[in-house]
């Protein structure tokens, strides 16, 4: 295989899962009867421009098939970060009613909802039927397609450019990076921004979130490569902003190559922090399995200890990383009976791979568990207030990533 980005050959291995399947693959109850379809769950990475990919092998359409299960407007804190960035782009740009926002993987709305309310115009893209119609529902249009430069240009020739062009956690997740770039280059009116969100590598390779590694995330990025990719396509981040979200996501701002916007110092000092940490240095990305390898083995031990000790475990959350850890670790539901979520398009469905069930966050009462292990760390505090009941009855809260905790 090669790279993604650069076209050479990939040599190095980064971190190998073995095989899962698709991590939003929820089944239903006549699903359980049927085979399920398993892919390699490998990473690479490409000593020359240093993107971090997965390997090569599913169709995108497949993996996000039509019923794919997350809502962005889920979780309240991703709601409140969308609305304060929705405020501030607002006034930065100074945005109004001739003004034309554009959201690549709109999702159920949950960020476009913010500008329709405000008077300013917007179009969202999703290819998504369940999310895109929540969207529609909220009065946003949506082009239900994928995005890539066809598309970029098809708008450009319609007069469809945008001021603002907002692709958050989407970059990470096309195949084919360098095409979506120049699809972003030719939508973005000139003068235009774009801002990008993406999950950090350097946070990655930190604090050992392998869990946030899935076959629909096919590139994990750094500044660096980010910057070496949109240059390509004739863009420029001029500022970055180091953000909690994922557990420690960048939100770049771009223009187009000869905007004369000067470069913040921003820019400078997260690439000299990569360096720094190593991420342009292959020994970096050699010792990267074991480290997950321990996570997972302790995640592991700890449920077998649970089990015979007689101790009820249960899950929260049936996001994409708890399916990576889980299948990673073989975990089935004897150590782990069940998944509490609040979304109800999950609920009285089975985790892919591992096919635990999912239940509403209400049953939580009538099952009672010692020990709650949440999966999507990254909302640890947003789950521990909401279900801060459980401690009535002695229950505890569990975290494995980066290690194991129970608090
Ligand atoms: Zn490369």
């Amino acid at each position: 295989m090669n790279c993604r980005h650069c076209d050479v050959a990939l040599r190095h291995s980064f971190l190998d899962l073995g095989h899962a399947p698709p991590s939003n693959a929820y089944l239903t109850e006549a699903d359980l009867a049927r085979p399920e379809r398993y892919y390699p769950l490998r990473l690479w990475v490409c000593e020359h421009c240093w993107l971090v990919q997965t390997d090569d092998y599913a169709e995108a359409g497949e993996l996000f098939a039509a019923d794919y299960a997350y809502f962005s407007s889920t979780s309240s804190s991703w709601l409140a970060h969308a609305r304060d960035y929705a405020k501030r782009m607002r006034s930065m740009l100074a945005l109004q009613a001739d003004s034309l926002v554009i959201e690549v993987a709109a999702n159920d709305g949950y960020l476009l909802r913010n500008f329709v309310a405000a008077g300013v115009p917007c179009l969202g893209i999703e290819p998504t039927a369940s999310t895109a119609d929540a969207a529609e529902r909220l009065g946003i249009p949506i082009l239900r397609e994928f995005f890539g430069e066809t598309l970029g240009r098809q708008l450009a020739k319609e007069g469809r450019q945008a001021d603002l062009v907002i692709g958050n956690n989407v970059f990470a997740h096309v195949p084919n990076i360098n095409d979506f770039s120049r699809g972003l280059k030719a939508v973005l009116k000139p003068g235009g921004t774009l801002t990008l969100e993406f999950p950090h590598l350097l946070r990655l390779i930190e604090l050992v979130q392998f869990d946030t590694v899935y076959h629909e995330h096919f590139s994990y990025l750094s500044l660096y490569s980010a910057q070496r990719i949109l240059s390509v396509a004739g863009l420029r981040i001029y500022d970055v902003e180091e953000l909690a979200t994922h557990g420690g996501s960048l939100r770049i701002f771009a223009c187009h190559e000869d905007d004369p916007r000067a470069q913040a110092a921003s820019v400078e000092a997260v690439l000299q922090a990569e360096a720094q940490a190593g991420l342009r240095d292959l020994t970096t990305y050699r010792g990267f399995q074991a480290r997950a390898d321990r996570v997972k083995d302790d995640l592991l031990i700890f449920l077998l200890e649970q089990k015979r000790a007689g101790r009820r475990v249960a899950a929260y959350g049936a996001a994409a990383k708890g399916n990576t850890i889980l299948n990673y670790a073989g975990v089935r539901p004897d150590l782990l009976p069940c998944v509490f979520d609040a979304a109800l398009s999950k609920q009285g469905k089975y985790l892919p791979g591992s096919h635990i069930p999912v239940r509403s966050p209400e049953s939580l009462d009538e099952i009672r568990p010692d020990l709650l292990l949440i999966l999507p760390w990254n909302i640890a505090e947003e789950v521990m207030a909401q279900n801060d009941r459980i401690r009535q009855w002695g229950g505890r809260f569990v975290i494995a990533v980066p290690e194991l905790e129970v608090v």
